[in-house]
């Protein structure tokens, strides 16, 4: 059902399909799940400053397999691990950098790096839930800084709660707030409702910023991969809001500035370690005396 929209978006739908498959069986992104960096400032997100470090080899093979469904990609060309860490950061600029190496259009690199991340940050939302503020009044994700994709109003009392198409993590802010430019004030606050008259959808816009954002009520709060298929398939909405002029903002809601590092092997302790590796490593032409054992150490003191 979802694949009737355009085509591309059913490109973007079968690298969904990608990260959904990677996310169920990642146990490795679980694994990189951070401890949130200690002096963060109020505002910031659980994920801001954070040193994430993953497996290298397994998230270069993961994004070299993402990019290997765009056919006119040299996946050999991309750094995995640069593409991975400038997505969760969001810094377009940095992948644009990235984009123009490789030979790639800049957007579908955006657009690809941010599938790629999903992992990541869906296993890091649900890690890392305990750490979210019980109130959170931002317009940006409490975890991970994106923009709302979509307010949801659920169950009987239509309780708003903004979604991050991200991580996927929902957070409450008051009715009537622009979550882009905090705008307040009624009269600038409005919304468009589709013509087909699904009663369901509508689109909150700002007059201020001119910014917009889709919402949807629902029975029960959607998980989290259900908003960004939910936000992929609504791409008619995004349409008749560009059209009339409405815009989300190029910024992302908070720069994460996180770091991703990668976990090696034994072959970089050989390379770091101290004088015994590398004598180990030269060849044992005068092998070193074993450094001593409990054993010795008793023996000594006696
Ligand atoms: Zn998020
Ligand atoms: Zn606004």
């Amino acid at each position: 059902m979802a694949r009737r929209d355009t085509p591309e978006s059913e490109a973007w739908l079968g690298l969904l399909e990608a990260a959904l498959g990677e996310s169920e069986d990642g146990a490795m992104w679980e694994a990189a799940v951070p401890t949130p960096a200690a002096q963060r400032p109020i505002k910031a997100p659980v994920l801001s400053h954070a040193q994430i470090t993953v497996d290298g080899r397994a998230a270069r093979s993961w994004v070299r397999r993402l990019l290997k469904l765009i056919p006119t990609v040299n996946p050999r060309r991309i750094d995995g691990l640069a593409l991975l860490e400038a997505a969760v950061c969001h810094d377009d600029a940095r992948i644009d950098v990235l984009a123009a190496a490789g030979g790639v259009e800049p957007h579908a690199l955006r657009v690809l790096g941010q599938m790629a991340a999903l992992p990541l940050l869906q296993a890091c939302a649900r890690g890392l839930a305990s750490e979210l503020l019980a109130t959170w009044w931002e317009g940006y994700c409490p975890l991970c800084g994106a923009w709302p994709v979509v307010a949801e109003y659920t169950g009987l009392e239509r309780k708003r709660r903004l979604r991050c198409g991200r991580c996927g993590t929902g957070w409450a802010i008051p009715l009537l707030r622009c979550v882009f430019c905090d705008e307040t004030e009624h009269d600038n606050l409005g919304y468009l409702t589709p013509e087909a008259g699904d009663e369901t959808r509508k689109i909150e816009v700002c007059h201020t910023c001119k910014g917009y954002m889709k919402g949807v009520t629902t029975v029960r709060t959607l998980a989290p991969w259900a908003v960004l298929l939910d936000d992929l398939t609504t791409v008619p909405l995004d349409v008749a809001a560009l059209e009339r002029g409405y815009r989300r903002p190029e910024r992302p809601g908070y720069p994460l500035e996180c770091r991703i590092t990668e976990r090696r092997g034994w072959g970089r302790l050989v390379e770091v370690g101290g004088g015994w590796w590398r004598l180990l490593r030269r060849g044992l032409h005068h092998p070193p005396a074993p450094p001593p054992s409990s054993t010795d150490l008793r023996r000594g003191e006696a």
